[in-house]
């Protein structure tokens, strides 16, 4: 299946359904995303991974209420090694680390804890918490935790109910672009 036909499956199924206890579905949550990181002038590969950073939550399907029941599914994970069969690190890289930009960003930032929404403060703890000293060093030895961090700022911000943002349709060639670089 052509790629973008295979994230236009992902998120035109799955993508429906409610995104983690957030008042948006998963499909408006990523298309918010992707449209905060271009128009903070982000590189197509970000753009990109943003869009796709939590397609892990689509490919792991009925495990989506988990955080509901105490489970965390490492969503990161799943959605990174979906992102790696198709596109490269450029768009991986940072989508694989936005759950750590989570924990990175509530270690070295005060204020960050208290703007997030009621279910991302409830999978944190699932998560691990604000990061250790020790773990924020390592996280900064990332070639993509700075953009990973950019990521972050943009899904926290992309749970705005009947926001009106572009559709899939508008990423296409990005995202055609992104793969074919990939050789996928
Ligand atoms: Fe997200």
């Amino acid at each position: 299946m052509r790629i973008v036909d295979e994230v236009m499956n992902l998120l035109a199924g799955p993508g429906r359904e409610a995104y983690l206890g957030e008042q948006v579905s998963q499909a408006e949550h990523a298309l918010q995303a992707a449209w905060l990181a271009e128009r903070d002038g982000a590189p197509d590969s970000l753009v990109i991974s943003a869009l796709l950073h939590d397609v892990g939550h689509l490919v792991l399907g009925a495990l989506e209420d988990v955080a509901h029941r105490g489970i965390d599914a490492h969503h990161e994970d799943a959605g990174a090694a979906w992102l790696d069969k198709h596109f490269g690190p450029e768009v991986t890289g940072p989508a694989r680390l936005h759950v750590a930009a989570k924990r990175y960003l509530c270690a070295v930032d005060p204020d960050y804890l208290d703007g997030l929404s009621d279910a991302s403060k409830l999978s944190l703890t699932l998560q691990g918490g604000a990061m250790s000293p020790a773990e924020v060093t390592q996280f900064k030895l990332d070639p993509h935790h700075a953009p990973a961090v950019r990521l972050r700022r943009w899904d926290d911000e992309a749970k705005v109910p009947g926001l009106d943002v572009p559709g899939l349709e508008h990423y296409r060639s990005r995202i055609e672009a992104a793969a074919k670089a990939k050789g996928a």
